[in-house]
């Protein structure tokens, strides 16, 4: 069996997400693999996979106890001879595992870290046949991370026992010194070292202004109802307050918060898990022990105080890789309240760090530009676009405008004062404001005072953010808010240059009195997040089917005692409800339906589906792209059949497909389906002239090969507004039939 074989066997996908494969290949040579990688990017399959190529036992060091047994019940589910050893286990359950391990019945066993150090536990490691040792959350063993763990030292030990054993490393969260330092420790020879894209494309990047924001969170999570969302707050009493008030709106939320008792905290999280909470409004405390794939949507109604912070934070919503939204609400209010904190940390390092960390946040939060790019560069990775299409500044239509004259104005009131001043008071300046400290700083005096009529106060303090992003002027350092020139922005005032910048598109005349009552509905009107349905490309979802496959899953799950993801995720379940599959071989194309979980459930699965499908007179829709698709012809199928010939038969005359879109009267979508569906039918179709120029054909192979995506609005979000989702589903054929 090759490892696609298995993959799709053990875990029912389709494809690898990106770097999966290399890494794996890595692994079966044996060789010691260090893997730097983001949340939801797929770790755990780089060593579960391989532990079913060897021969031995793979032996999984993690330091998160509360998640061993998720992690092993999902193994089981797909049919995989998983278990683990902490300290939950009773004595002769522990003793159950042992024997089943020493009769060579396990492929994967979980165990934490502080067993290794436990007398004998290691003497029964020496005597098992030990392939491979996999170390989950990697980062713990150093102690330049934050999250160091003595425990971890035990590793060495165990790789002395060990000796000619393989060992790959796992961590998301890593600086360059780390990193050296896990191979160092973990002693790791010439290991190969694999750092994936911390771009985490199936996320939504947006910043709003903290006005009405209860309102405004109500609608946002009304939006997400049912689904899992977190709400991060600062301070514990903030979440118990939110999380009451969201409940008198007739939402279902729960607070947490590492001031309450260790019972109701776990109580909490396992409601969570097992999706009868879809809403916690929590300290960052909450988060760390959870791999709920399915988190839609994380809210951070106050400001974080870093953004390494933020981004582990935000991280953990969408690790499914379906579309999921990370909202941040801003207000220049909760700036000086953290302002206020930092002023009460007595360690001058410590109060210097804090306060650089919230000066990167805040930064983020003024961006007028890709917040993608900003989060990626601030991790060191250059990322070459400039409309991400999955940020609001990306997402909010802009104009171009002539900003020569109001950029000289703000130039020149920087210079006037002196070069100290920061933006708002420059604001007042320009725009002629009369009060006591502009008087006594005899401002007034100035030939720059009242000259900007045309611009409000905060249209001035964004044009302030472009020019920065422009390099024409700078913030003097990040405590205080001091502009300064640049010395390029000291050639454009001599020079008299001309400047075209762009902007947020200015809203119609109508809407703008709507923006001064309520800002965040204007705001909300302007940016629509990507659908499911556009996702996907036209899998469009039957939400009320999806409902009662989400409901058998949860019944599921409830019986057998474990989260509902476990049975099947989100993709999977979507899938269903968008193909309407009604035989266990088209079950069988859906991705996340392996050959164990199709045998468990498929039954009760397809039950539910076949009878909506009567009830609603639905067909079965073909899977494009699968790998195995070779659809038995059931009669709904071939009554469509002739419709595929027809599309194929132009094509062989030399069509373009917008002659046969035209000349059928079908859309573009329409016929590129047809195309998808005829190349995996393996019908051989000749998509050399249908498919797009060289260069934008490179950069779409690139793009899905990067995302590794059967979803595909990540892989248009990449491209950018410039590529179609037509060109992507042929490009997507192409690459199938070249395989
Ligand atoms: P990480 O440990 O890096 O945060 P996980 O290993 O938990 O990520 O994987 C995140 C999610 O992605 C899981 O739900 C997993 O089943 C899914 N996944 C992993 N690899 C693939 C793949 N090749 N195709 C589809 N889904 C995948
Ligand atoms: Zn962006």
């Amino acid at each position: 069996m090759t490892v696609l074989d298995l993959l799709k066997k053990h875990f029912g996908y389709d494809q690898f997400r990106p770097l999966q494969a290399e890494i794996i290949a890595s692994v079966l040579e044996r060789r010691d693999t260090l893997v730097l990688m983001p949340t939801g990017g797929g770790k755990s399959l780089c060593y579960q996979l391989p532990a079913l190529r060897f021969d031995g036992l793979t032996l999984v060091v993690s330091p998160l106890v509360a998640l061993m047994k998720d992690q092993v019940d999902t193994l089981k589910a797909n049919g995989i001879a998983a278990e683990f050893i902490n300290s939950s286990l009773t004595y002769p359950e522990l003793n159950n595992v042992r024997r089943r391990v020493q009769r060579n019945a396990v492929k994967i066993l979980y165990v934490a870290p502080e067993r290794l150090a436990l007398p004998g536990f290691l003497d029964f490691l020496t005597e098992l046949t030990v392939s491979l040792v996999a170390v989950d959350e990697a980062h713990c063993i150093s102690m330049w991370g934050h999250e160091f763990r003595p425990d971890y030292r035990n590793l060495v030990t165990l790789r002395h026992a060990l000796p000619g054993v393989p060992c790959i490393a796992l961590t998301a969260t890593a600086t360059e010194q780390v990193r050296h330092d896990i191979a160092e420790q973990l002693e790791m020879t010439q290991p190969q070292d694999f750092l994936a894209s911390f771009n985490r494309t199936n996320l939504t990047y947006s910043v709003r202004p903290k006005r009405n924001s209860v309102d405004a969170l109500t609608d946002l999570l009304d939006e997400y109802r049912g689904e899992s969302c977190i709400v991060y707050c600062f301070s514990r009493k903030s979440t118990q307050d939110l999380a009451t008030t969201l409940c008198e709106r007739g939402l279902s939320a729960l607070p947490y918060h590492a001031g309450l008792n260790a019972t109701v905290r776990s109580e909490t999280q396992e409601r969570f898990i097992r999706d009868e909470v879809p809403i916690i409004v929590a300290t960052i405390a909450f988060g760390m022990g959870i791999d709920k794939p399915d988190v839609r949507l994380v809210v951070h109604y106050d400001l974080p105080k870093s953004l390494e912070g933020y981004y582990q934070e935000t991280g953990r919503a969408g690790r499914d890789g379906l579309p999921s939204e990370c909202a941040l609400f801003y207000s220049y209010g909760d700036k000086v309240k953290q302002d206020f904190f930092i002023e009460q940390i007595e360690d001058p390092a410590e109060q210097r760090n804090a306060r650089d960390q919230l000066a990167r946040v805040i930064e983020f939060c003024d961006l007028q530009t890709c917040r993608r790019k900003y989060l990626l560069a601030y991790f060191g990775e250059d990322w070459q676009q400039d409309n991400c299409g999955g940020c609001d500044v990306c997402l909010t239509p802009r104009e171009e405008f002539d900003a020569t004259v109001i950029a000289q104005k703000i130039l020149s009131a920087i210079v006037r004062t002196g070069e100290r001043f920061g933006i708002a008071h420059l604001s007042q300046v320009l725009r002629g404001a009369n009060t006591k400290r502009i008087r006594e700083l005899r401002h007034d005096k100035l030939s720059v005072y009242g000259i900007v009529n045309d611009f409000s106060d905060s249209d001035i303090k964004e044009l302030a953010g472009l020019l920065q992003a422009e390099g024409l002027l700078r913030k003097n350092n990040r405590e205080y808010a001091g502009l300064s020139l640049t010395s390029a922005g000291r050639t454009f005032l001599k020079n008299r240059e001309d400047l075209t910048l762009t902007r947020a598109k200015q809203a119609e005349p109508a809407p703008r009195t709507i923006s001064d009552s309520d800002p965040a509905q204007v705001w909300r009107r302007r940016y629509t997040p990507p659908s499911i349905a556009d996702e996907q490309g036209d899998l469009s979802v039957d939400t009320a089917l999806f409902e009662k496959l989400r409901e058998l899953r949860r019944k599921l799950a409830a019986e057998r005692n474990v989260p509902p993801y476990v049975i099947f995720g989100d993709v999977t379940l979507r899938q269903m409800a968008a193909h309407f599959p009604q035989s266990r071989k088209s079950l069988s194309h859906i991705s996340g339906v392996g050959a164990a979980k199709l045998e468990r459930w498929g039954e009760a699965f397809l039950e539910v589906i076949r009878s909506y499908a009567d009830e609603h007179g639905l067909a079965e829709r073909p899977v494009p792209g699968t790998r195995h698709s070779r659809e038995p012809q059931g009669s709904k199928v071939s009554q469509k059949s002739s419709t595929y010939t027809a599309t194929k038969q132009l094509l062989e005359q030399g069509r373009s497909i917008t002659e046969v879109a035209a000349e059928r009267g079908l859309s573009l979508r329409t016929v590129v389906s047809h195309i998808e569906k005829l190349v995996t039918d393996g019908e051989d179709i000749d998509l050399g002239p249908l498919l797009p120029a060289s260069d934008r054909l490179e950069a779409i192979q690139h793009a899905l090969a990067r995302s590794g995506a059967t979803v595909l609005a990540p892989v248009k979000a990449m491209l950018g507004k410039d590529y179609t989702y037509e060109e992507i589903r042929l490009v997507r054929a192409f690459m199938h039939q070249s395989r």
